[in-house]
C-alpha cells in the first residue's frame, strides 16, 4: 500500500516535471517567433458559401491567398482582422460574360470590383485577342485588381485568316482557323466564343463552327455563343447552339439569354424549355443573363449583314450606290417590322463620337432634332449617316420584364454583366457595367423575392466556376482561393440608371482577391492581386495547379 502510494506520487512528479519541460520547450520557439498563424481573419460573418446552402455564422481565416480555416478563429492568431459585423460573406463574384480586352489600360477594374466581382471571363461574342498567351501573359508586367480568363473568339480568328469575307472558308483556311484555336486553347483559353450576328462570325455556317468546337473539346473547353438570332428565329438559334455542342462533344453556354423580339415577348417558357430538353438528354447546356430589359451593342448590327461583307470601306461604297442604299433601307425596315417595334424610339445612343450631344437620345429623337422627321425611313437614313461617320454604341430597350424574371429563376442561369471596364466620361453606357450584381441582390432578391439570396449567390459563384472550370474558386471552402465579398443584404442596391449610368452600387464594403483586400471599407486599395485563370488545355505549373 505504502509502496504503491509512493510509486504513484513519484510517477506523478516525473510526469509533471516532464510535462513542464515539454511545455517549456513548446512555448519558447513560439514566443521567440511570435508569428501569427494567418495573414487575415474575417470575424463575425454570416457565410454564404456559394453552394446554395443557407448562411451560417463563422469566421474565415486566410493564409497565402487561400482560405485556411472556416469556423471559430481567434483574432489574435492573425496579422490583420476585419470585423464583418454580421454582414454576408460570400465568394467573390465570377462574371463569365465581359468584354475587357482593354483591361490593362484600367487595371483597377473599379466598376467590377465595386459590384463584388473578383474574376472576369472576356473574349465573348466571337471577339477576343487571338494571341491568348500574350494577352494573359501581360498580367505579369501589368498586374490587375481582378482575376482574368479569356475565351478565344471565332470572329477574331476568322478575321485573321480570311478578313470580313462573306463566304465559306477553303479547306486551307479552315485548317488555319483550327490551328489558331488550338494554339489559343494551349495558351490557356477556357473555350471558344462566337458572335453569329456580327461580322465576320455571321458569315459562318454551322459546320465551320462544329469543326472548331471539336478542337476546343479536345482541350477541355466549352462553347459560349452569342447566338445567330435572339428575335424571331431565337428557337432555331438555340437549336443550332445545342447541335454544335452535341456534334463537337462539349458544354454549351448560351450568352445573355433573352428574347429581343416584341412579338415573342412571353415566350421564355418555350426557349427555356429547349434548354431543359437538351439537359434532359444529357447535354451540358447553361445560360447567362444580365438583369435588365435592354441590351447594348453596335448600331451596325441593326443593318443587314450583307452590307458589311469585305469591311467598312466596302460597305461605304455600297451605300454610295443609290439602288443598293435603297435595298439596305428596305431590308432594315423589314427587320424592324419582324422585331415588332413600330419605330426606333427603343434604340438609344450610348456613345457617338462625332456628336456627343446624341449620347442618351433615341434614334427617333435624334431624327426629329436633325431632320425634323419622324417616319421610319428618315430614322434609317439617320442611322446610315451615323454608321458612315464611324458608327455608334447603342442601347436597345427590347425585352420584357417577365421574361427576364423567368430566365433568372432557372437553376442553370448564371449572372453576368456583358460589360466592359467602365470609365466615367460623357458616354451614356448600359448601367449593367456598374450595377448588375447589386441589382440582382437588391431588386430581384430583396425587393421582388424572385430568388433566394443563397441561390442568387450560387448563380454568381459556384455555378460559373463549375461551368468554366475554375476548380478552386467560387466557394467558401478551406483550400480555395480567398476571393471574397462582404455586403449588407439589407442595403445592397444598384444606383446606375439608363439616364445616369456612371454610379457605383451601395452596400458592398469589402472585396478580396486571392486574399488581398482590393476594396476596404468602400475604398479602393492599391492591391493588384489578380492572376490569369487558364483553361484545361494549358498545362499548369505545380504552383498554379490547385488555384485555378
Ligand atoms: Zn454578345
Amino acid at each position: 500500500m505504502k509502496t504503491s502510494l509512493f510509486k504513484s506520487a513519484l510517477l506523478a512528479l516525473i510526469a509533471l516535471a516532464l510535462g513542464g519541460l515539454l511545455w517549456g520547450r513548446a512555448d519558447q520557439p513560439a514566443r521567440a517567433q511570435a508569428l501569427p498563424a494567418y495573414d487575415l481573419v474575417i470575424t463575425n460573418a454570416r457565410i454564404i458559401d456559394g453552394s446554395g446552402n443557407p448562411w451560417f455564422r463563422g469566421d474565415v481565416a486566410i493564409k497565402d491567398g487561400r482560405i485556411a480555416r472556416i469556423g471559430r478563429v481567434a483574432p489574435a492568431t492573425a496579422a490583420q482582422t476585419i470585423d464583418a459585423k454580421g454582414q454576408i460573406l460570400a465568394p467573390g463574384f465570377i462574371d463569365v460574360h465581359t468584354h475587357v480586352e482593354s483591361i490593362y489600360n484600367t487595371p483597377t477594374a473599379e466598376n467590377f470590383v465595386r459590384m463584388g466581382v473578383t474574376s472576369l471571363v472576356t473574349g465573348n461574342c466571337g471577339s477576343s485577342a487571338t494571341d491568348v498567351g500574350q494577352f494573359l501573359g501581360r498580367l505579369k508586367e501589368k498586374p490587375l485588381a481582378v482575376n482574368l480568363a479569356t475565351l478565344i473568339g471565332h470572329g477574331s480568328v476568322r478575321r485573321d485568316v480570311m478578313g470580313a469575307e462573306d463566304r465559306a472558308p477553303t479547306a486551307d483556311e479552315q485548317k488555319r482557323m483550327e490551328a489558331l484555336v488550338e494554339q489559343g486553347m494551349k495558351d490557356g483559353a477556357v473555350g471558344l466564343s462566337t458572335g453569329l450576328i456580327y461580322v465576320p462570325g455571321t458569315y459562318a455556317k454551322t459546320d465551320e463552327i462544329v469543326a472548331l468546337a471539336r478542337v476546343v473539346s479536345r482541350h477541355g473547353g466549352l462553347y459560349a455563343t452569342h447566338m445567330r438570332n435572339e428575335g424571331d428565329k431565337v428557337a432555331d438559334a438555340i437549336r443550332e447552339s445545342i447541335l454544335i455542342g452535341e456534334q463537337a462533344g462539349l458544354p454549351v453556354e448560351i450568352s445573355h439569354f433573352k428574347i429581343s423580339n416584341k412579338k415573342l415577348w412571353g415566350q421564355t417558357p418555350m426557349t427555356l424549355g429547349l434548354v431543359r430538353e437538351a439537359r434532359a438528354r444529357g447535354l451540358n447546356v447553361t445560360v447567362d443573363q444580365y438583369a435588365y430589359t435592354a441590351s447594348s451593342t453596335s448600331l451596325s448590327s441593326r443593318l443587314p449583314s450583307w452590307l458589311h461583307a469585305g469591311g467598312f470601306e466596302e460597305a461605304k461604297k455600297r451605300l454610295a450606290d443609290k439602288a443598293t442604299r435603297e435595298r439596305v433601307i428596305n431590308d432594315t425596315k423589314d427587320a424592324l417590322k419582324r422585331s415588332g417595334f413600330k419605330d426606333y424610339s427603343f434604340a438609344v445612343v450610348a456613345s457617338y463620337n462625332p456628336d456627343k450631344s446624341f449620347n442618351g437620345k433615341s434614334i427617333a429623337e435624334i431624327t426629329k432634332q436633325v431632320r425634323n422627321k419622324s417616319d421610319v425611313t428618315s430614322q434609317i437614313e439617320q442611322m446610315l449617316a451615323m454608321y458612315e461617320a464611324g458608327g455608334a454604341s447603342m442601347i436597345y430597350h427590347g425585352m420584357n420584364e417577365d421574361d427576364v424574371k423567368r430566365i433568372m429563376a432557372e437553376p442553370f442561369t448564371m449572372i453576368a454583366s456583358d460589360a466592359g471596364v467602365r470609365q466615367v466620361d460623357d458616354s451614356v453606357p448600359h448601367p449593367r457595367g456598374y450595377g448588375n450584381n447589386a441589382r440582382v441582390l437588391g431588386q430581384y432578391v430583396r425587393n421582388l423575392k424572385l430568388i433566394s439570396l443563397e441561390d442568387a449567390i450560387r448563380k454568381m459563384t459556384s455555378l460559373p466556376a463549375q461551368t468554366f472550370g475554375f476548380r478552386a474558386r467560387g466557394m467558401i471552402r478551406e483550400g480555395f482561393a480567398a476571393d471574397i465579398v462582404i455586403f449588407d443584404e439589407n442595403t445592397i442596391i444598384d444606383q446606375a440608371t439608363f439616364d445616369k449610368p456612371h454610379q457605383y452600387p451601395l452596400g458592398i464594403s469589402y472585396v478580396l482577391v486571392n486574399g488581398a483586400v482590393v476594396l476596404a471599407n468602400n475604398q479602393l486599395t492599391e492591391a493588384r492581386p489578380g492572376v490569369a485563370l487558364r483553361g484545361a488545355g494549358s498545362p499548369p505549373t505545380n504552383k498554379e495547379i490547385s488555384i485555378r
